[in-house]
């Protein structure tokens, strides 16, 4: 089962569907899902998912190097921990997504959207993350693995789900020591798995940002080494290397959304992620509505004219 990528991408259904590995217990759960128990626990239980989007290969390529790693008894697992390929049918095509977005449908709101593929696979991870989480202890993460489509000022962050209670410091500590050098804090709910897990379990989530993805085998996982070493050391229960970089927090201030087709996104194609704009400048406009700067300074997250209507195409941010 350390080849759970290319059974995933092949769309192999394993004739053995449990077993042990050096150090753990194994179970394949269906396409792209691998539950890992191991002998010794120590940590949270942790579900770490990648390629939500399909054409983010390179968290998915650490991923699968991580359990080629633990199969052959590199180190040992500590931590109980489900491993999941969000979107298997447009990683198998290097694509974002087939019909529709996943990670805009978690929370049930794939009933809104046209009957797919994704919205089957959204309703099953939820019920897949869902039944995990019911036989974890209090100590719950989800770390959702991405990259970027465009440059940024910040070339790896993470975004993190509203959350009523206080987030825990050793968990925003990790992502910083796994080389995040921003956090952004949702102020609202939304449909991204990290939401869903954080609203429906409780988990600490991050969905985590990693830089730009190549095709498969094409990405040069180096850059991506102080992600890769962190999460090495969480799933054998130990310290990651700390870091001493600073990471920079924002909070969401205010969501800009495509609803129709007089939408008007100003902001040259090419903007990078954390662009500053000053108080009083135009964002956006669609049909009456008008976007403008509201704080001194916002810094724009996710720039995109060309979504669906009624979805986000964009957010801007403040520090805090
Ligand atoms: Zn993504």
């Amino acid at each position: 089962m350390e080849n759970l990528l290319a059974l995933t991408l092949a769309d192999v259904t394993p004739e053995q569907q449990e077993g042990e590995g050096p150090s753990f217990y194994w179970r394949w759960l269906g396409r792209g899902a691998l539950e890992l128990t191991p002998f010794e626990e120590h940590g949270p239980s942790l579900v770490l998912s990648s390629g939500v989007h399909g054409n983010e290969t390179a968290p998915v390529e650490i991923v699968d190097l991580l359990l080629h790693a633990l199969y052959r008894g590199d180190f040992p697992l500590r931590c109980r921990t489900l491993v999941v390929l969000g979107n298997p049918p447009a990683l198998a095509q290097n694509r974002r997504y087939l019909d529709s977005d996943i990670n805009r449908m978690f929370g049930g709101r794939w009933a809104q959207f046209p009957s797919s593929d994704e919205t089957a696979r959204a309703r099953w991870l939820e019920t897949t993350v869902t039944d995990f989480f019911a036989r974890a202890g209090d100590a719950r993460w989800h770390l959702d693995l991405h990259t970027a489509i465009r440059a940024s000022y910040h070339v790896r962050f993470g975004v993190l789900p509203q959350r009523s209670r206080p987030w825990d410091e050793r968990f925003l500590t990790w992502l910083g020591d796994a080389g995040l050098e921003a956090l952004v804090f949702h102020q609202s709910p939304g449909g991204t798995f990290t939401h869903f897990t954080c609203e429906s379990v409780g988990a600490l989530a991050c969905t985590l940002e990693l830089g730009k993805a190549l095709p498969f085998g094409q990405n040069d996982l180096s850059r991506f080494a102080p992600t890769h070493l962190a999460l090495r050391a969480l799933l054998s229960g130990t310290e990651a290397e700390h870091s001493d970089l600073p990471v920079e927090r924002y909070r969401v201030v205010q969501q800009i959304t495509r609803k129709s087709e007089a939408f008007r996104l100003h902001m040259a194609a090419h903007t990078l992620n954390f662009t500053p704009f000053r108080q009083g400048v135009l964002l956006a406009e669609d049909g009456d509505e008008r976007y403008e700067v509201q704080r001194a300074t916002e810094y724009v997250l996710f720039p995109n004219p060309s979504v669906a209507f009624g979805l986000r195409a964009g957010l801007m941010l403040e520090k805090i």
